[in-house]
């Protein structure tokens, strides 16, 4: 089976791993720093916290900023059940954007709308969490510009996007944004095998994702409550996690780092192979939005439920007949049983559920053969026309 993503796991990753394991510290030691300070200087961001995965990364992103009972986030029902989650481990509540038809990223006219509805019912969102689906940075202008108006702070997903940049800087540089998180699951763009981290350029928020990362407790005297005990103290001042990354994964992920630019100008130079390939399928190809040059995580097409068309499950059944392993990103979040009995039903993010109707996710990643990609689109080619 060709599988619609992997991992790429080269000697100089097996021997950075192998290289801690022989080390004194296989966690809390030297490399997670390191790594940290690597993403961090790659795009842009004062700080970075490594922790132990993207949904990790989202909840102490929510805590830092103060998200509680009785406040509302908001995120896209095009994404993985985590963006919404993490609303929830912090006892908030969730509601939903719908996609821009063109990106399938939140649709800023339809988050003005909302939250020109929301301000008159005294139901603003605290936390927006804008994801950038299939790698392609939504318009964070636009979000940024609106939450100047109605006072929400942002946490960007950026689990598919490292890598990618928006209006010619990195992806992940917080310019728009309170706090970006990125996933290093083998599926992503690279891999510490599980993994996150959360990005800042705000001291205070850097401090608390710190504290959340890892108990709450700290050795920093000046933020202590009363003098220490002796050389041995720490002090618990809030309730936090065990969120850390080990250096094994750090490692891994430095490493991995190195390929970052390769990684994404091979997903790119098999994305326009697609492209090209496709051209004359009765499908719709990922359009890319000027602004915004992708990391490309995805390659999402639409086969239109139209009659007379091959519909999208028959599609998907015969590519993974044929050993094709095709996948479908996302399931809307709010069609979930668990989102559903909070009161969301079908129908109330319309574009959302027309493109859920349609979206095939191909394969792509950056060993994929060019043999495997004709053995996919020749594949898609017969299934479609048949
Ligand atoms: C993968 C993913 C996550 C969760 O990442 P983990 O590192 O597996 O926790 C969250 N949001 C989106 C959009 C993702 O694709």
């Amino acid at each position: 089976m060709i599988p619609y993503g992997r991992q790429q796991i080269v000697q100089a990753d097996i021997d950075a791993v192998v290289d801690v394991l022989r080390s004194d510290f296989l966690t809390q030691g030297p490399v997670v720093p390191q790594f940290e300070s690597t993403v961090a200087q790659r795009v842009g961001s004062a700080y970075g916290f490594a922790v132990s995965s993207a949904t990790a990364a989202l909840h102490v992103a929510c805590l830092a900023l103060d998200l509680g009972e009785g406040d509302w986030l908001w995120t896209s029902p095009i994404t993985f059940v985590a963006s919404a989650n993490c609303a929830l481990y912090c006892g908030a509540k969730v509601d939903f954007v719908d996609i821009d038809p063109r990106t399938y990223n939140m649709s800023v006219e339809a988050l003005e709308k909302k939250l020109e509805v929301a301000k008159k019912i005294g139901r603003l969102p605290k936390v927006v969490v804008p994801v950038h689906f299939a790698g392609q940075s939504c318009d964070m202008r636009g979000i940024r510009a609106l939450a100047e108006v109605y006072g929400f702070k942002i946490i960007e997903d950026a689990s598919h996007a490292i890598g990618g940049t928006y209006l010619g800087e990195p992806v992940g540089n917080c310019r728009y944004s309170d706090i970006v998180v990125f996933s290093f699951h083998p599926v992503k763009i690279i891999t510490t095998a599980e993994g996150g981290m959360a990005m800042t350029n705000d001291p205070q928020l850097a401090r608390r994702i710190g504290l959340l990362r890892s108990h709450g407790i700290t050795r920093d005297r000046a933020v202590m409550t009363h003098e220490p005990d002796g050389p041995w103290y720490y002090q618990q001042v809030e309730l936090g996690f065990n969120y850390r990354m080990t250096d094994i994964q750090a490692a891994l992920g430095l490493s991995q780092m190195a390929r970052l630019d390769e990684y994404v100008a091979a997903r790119h130079s098999l994305a326009n192979r697609y492209d090209k390939l496709l051209e004359d399928l009765a499908i719709v190809r990922p359009w890319q939005h000027p602004d915004a040059f992708s990391a490309y995580h995805l390659f999402t097409v639409r086969i239109s439920n139209r009659p007379g068309n091959r519909s999208r499950r028959a599609v998907f059944e015969a590519m993974r007949e044929a050993g094709v392993g095709v996948n479908v990103h996302y399931i809307p979040v709010h069609l979930q049983p668990y989102f559903s009995a909070m009161g969301f039903r079908s129908g109330d993010f319309p574009n959302a559920e027309c493109y859920y109707s349609e979206a095939l996710t191909l394969p792509l990643y950056p060993t994929l053969s060019t043999q495997q990609q004709d053995t996919v689109v020749s594949s898609l080619r017969e299934v479609v026309k048949a």
